[in-house]
């Protein structure tokens, strides 16, 4: 019989926002309890394993061989008649940096939580909330099938894509179809593919969203799809896209499948809500992905750090109104917000371009030098070589 517990801070889910979130409230001095409803954290591993570089050092994290297998220069972004724009690391998105070994990546991340004090607690699901006088005051779960509350003076969700603990709290987490990508992803053995870039292939083999190919060295990459829900019949769609895709690609088309993963990625503008009474939602289950790139360790975890520590605060202060845990509500948002903002808005005008505006757009970008990749330089580029273009894309100017 597992016993009911007590403690300062219960994370719900240990993906990479959850574990950075029971990290940094830990750190900063509260009693923490991370329950994630897997036996073993990281797998398996649904995921294209690109990640940009630059945030791991403001949430702690130490770059290791242990869990990265490539360091790419930049990424391609290769149009429907396949003219290439090359982009840098630096400015090439949320997935572009590293490619991991995702598993080895989270259970990174779990260590550093379990060695700053966080009791992590296996094949443990929330299975509902706790409420009390109108505010969240823990959860029911099972621990190997086995009901048992814990309470805690804050709760948090980071529970992934499909969360339930946000809709639970009454957090405005609903997605429309045209919210979300279904994805697939091959993991391709004997692939002739150049290390040194992620490639993205845009246009109709995609529909609003993108193909894929994420170097990891010799002679493997993880080769996947995203595809916009409302433009397809059924999820099961992006297989048919990806296979036509690599039937055509010989360097692809050559290769051996030997891992399958699918899930969704949400592509929607930021919700309105991330708090309530006594609860806060971070990562995926708050809906923190790029709706741009589909990318969403990066921001799961730089979320994570600002949420684990307004936590710590409110236990300190006794108090985790929602008025204090609005200290996350204004970090998170001043810290990704804007960003999230505007490539969901980039991304809403992506998706309805032909395929021969496309072309366009990366012909005119070929070759040309940009300071900074903000899509009003992206414009102003494209003006010089195709004014009728830009016309469509007033709104942005
Ligand atoms: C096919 C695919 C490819 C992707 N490729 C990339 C990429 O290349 N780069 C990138 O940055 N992002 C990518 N993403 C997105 C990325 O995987 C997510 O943004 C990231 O995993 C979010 O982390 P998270 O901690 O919020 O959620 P998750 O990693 O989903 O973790 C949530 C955890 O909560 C646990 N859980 C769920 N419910 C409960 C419950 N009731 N009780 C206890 N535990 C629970 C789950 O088991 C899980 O371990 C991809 C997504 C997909 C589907």
């Amino acid at each position: 019989m597992v016993k009911d517990l007590t403690t300062d801070v219960l994370v719900i889910g240990a993906g990479p926002a959850g574990s950075m979130t029971a990290k940094w409230a830990a750190k900063s001095g509260a009693r923490v309890v991370m329950i994630e409803k897997r036996q073993e954290i990281g797998s398996p591993v649904r995921c294209g394993e690109g990640m940009s570089k630059e945030w791991l050092k403001e949430v702690g994290v130490t770059p290791s061989s242990r869990w990265i297998n490539v360091e790419v220069e930049g990424a391609r972004i290769f149009s429907p008649s396949e003219k290439v724009l090359e982009i840098n690391e630096k400015h090439a998105g949320n997935e572009v940096g590293y490619v991991v070994e995702r598993d080895g990546f989270d259970k990174q991340l779990a260590i550093d939580a379990g060695n700053a004090g966080v009791d992590v607690m296996l094949k443990t699901a929330a299975t509902g909330i706790v409420r009390e006088n109108g505010r969240i005051v823990g959860v029911t779960a099972k621990a190997f099938g086995e009901p048992f509350t814990i309470r805690a003076a804050v709760t948090i969700g980071a529970d992934g894509f499909e969360s339930q603990v946000g809709r639970w709290a009454g957090l405005p987490t609903n997605l429309q179809l045209r919210d979300m990508d279904s994805c697939l992803q091959y993991r391709m053995t004997n692939v002739d593919c150049d290390v040194r870039y992620c490639d993205f292939y845009l246009g109709k083999v995609a529909p609003g969203g993108y193909v894929w190919v994420f170097p990891k060295g010799d002679g493997l990459a993880n080769v996947g799809i995203g595809v916009q829900l409302s433009q397809i019949k059924s999820p099961a769609e992006a297989r048919t896209y990806l296979d036509a895709w690599i039937a055509k690609h010989p360097a692809y088309a050559k290769g051996k499948k030997i891992d399958m993963v699918g899930g969704g990625v949400s592509i929607c503008a930021p919700i309105k809500q991330t708090v309530t009474d006594g609860f806060m939602l971070v990562g995926d289950a708050a809906r923190m992905i790029d709706p741009l790139t589909g990318g969403g360790i990066a921001n799961g975890c730089i979320a994570g750090k600002i949420c684990g520590e307004v936590a710590a605060k409110a236990v300190h202060a006794g108090d985790a109104s929602k008025e204090f845990l609005q200290a996350y509500e204004k970090g998170w948002r001043v810290r990704l917000e804007e960003k999230l903002y505007r490539n969901w808005l980039a991304k809403e005008k992506l998706c309805s371009l032909s395929d021969e505006t496309f072309d366009k757009v990366v012909d005119a970008l070929e070759g040309v030098k940009l300071e900074k990749l903000t899509v009003h330089n992206i414009l102003k580029a494209v003006h010089t070589k195709y004014p009728e273009v830009t016309r469509e894309f007033e709104a942005f100017l």
